[in-house]
């Protein structure tokens, strides 16, 4: 949200303007679908970023953009949010494991092929993989993709914590992952995950599906959205709960850049 990357993939929107004798006309929201078409047209870029404040979620939610969460940035006294909206001409790739129209989210990416990313070879490992920071123990090494050819960073070293936690569930019953990653304990026992929070941002790269549908379509408890390396859609290597602040990274379906 920082840089500017020239030919970079995302866009992020600072400031939606209508001056105060024009406002309430719908021009903001005009112009904002008008500039989308245009990027979608364009079809270099494939998402559109920004924060807001709470009572400017719903314009942009007009505007075909979805609430990803809170923002960690402090600016002024009032909260953020961030939000984001993928272009059309950017969804033609499935996850592989996730229905065919659960298509994805992605955050800034930054392609970083490395070819000595290793999957972790055991859980025992991964105390091999930590260092011990401000009494919690975080990741020592860059977290990365384990697909042949794409490696992607997923986090850089040193900003997620080490949990040991319950199991999940992160394929459909009766349904495989993708030969390169590992299945998960079974539901119940202890995994290793790697804890992202309290944003998004926080990642490199990574890809969100769509909210799973619970077994009770009415139920009040939020909704599972399962993470995926946004570059090569490899997944679903992790989960988070929709509108959350804590994403569950497995630490067996991702490389380390040793
Ligand atoms: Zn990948």
């Amino acid at each position: 949200m920082f840089l500017h990357v020239p030919g970079g993939s995302s866009v992020c929107i600072h400031a939606v303007a209508t001056a105060p004798q024009f406002q309430r006309r719908g021009i903001a929201l005009s112009l904002l679908k008008e500039y989308l078409t245009r990027l979608e047209r364009d079809g270099t870029v494939e998402r559109v970023l920004l924060i807001c404040h709470e009572d400017l979620v719903s314009l942009y939610e007009k505007a075909g953009f979805e609430l990803v969460g809170r923002s960690s940035v402090v600016h002024g006294a009032r909260e953020w949010f961030e939000m984001r909206r993928i272009l059309r001409s950017s969804t033609q790739a499935s996850v592989p494991s996730i229905p065919q129209n659960v298509l994805a989210a992605a955050l800034s990416v930054r392609p970083n092929a490395h070819p000595r990313a290793t999957l972790l070879p055991s859980v025992a490992g991964v105390n091999e993989l930590v260092i011990e920071a401000d009494g919690d123990r975080i990741n020592k090494y860059p977290i990365v993709c384990v697909q042949d050819g794409c490696g992607g960073l997923i986090l850089q070293a040193k900003t997620a914590r080490l949990r040991q936690a319950p199991s999940v569930q992160l394929e459909p019953p009766m349904h495989p992952p993708p030969a390169k990653l590992p299945p998960l304990p079974p539901l119940g026992e202890s995994a290793s995950w790697w804890l992202v929070s309290p944003s998004p941002m926080i990642f490199d790269n990574i890809a969100f599906s769509r909210p799973l549908p619970t077994p009770q379509p009415n139920a009040l408890e939020p909704r599972i959205k399962l993470l995926a390396c946004a570059i090569c859609d490899l997944g679903p290597i992790g989960w988070s709960l929709e509108g959350g602040s804590e994403f569950w990274v497995y630490c067996g379906r991702v490389g380390y850049q040793m």
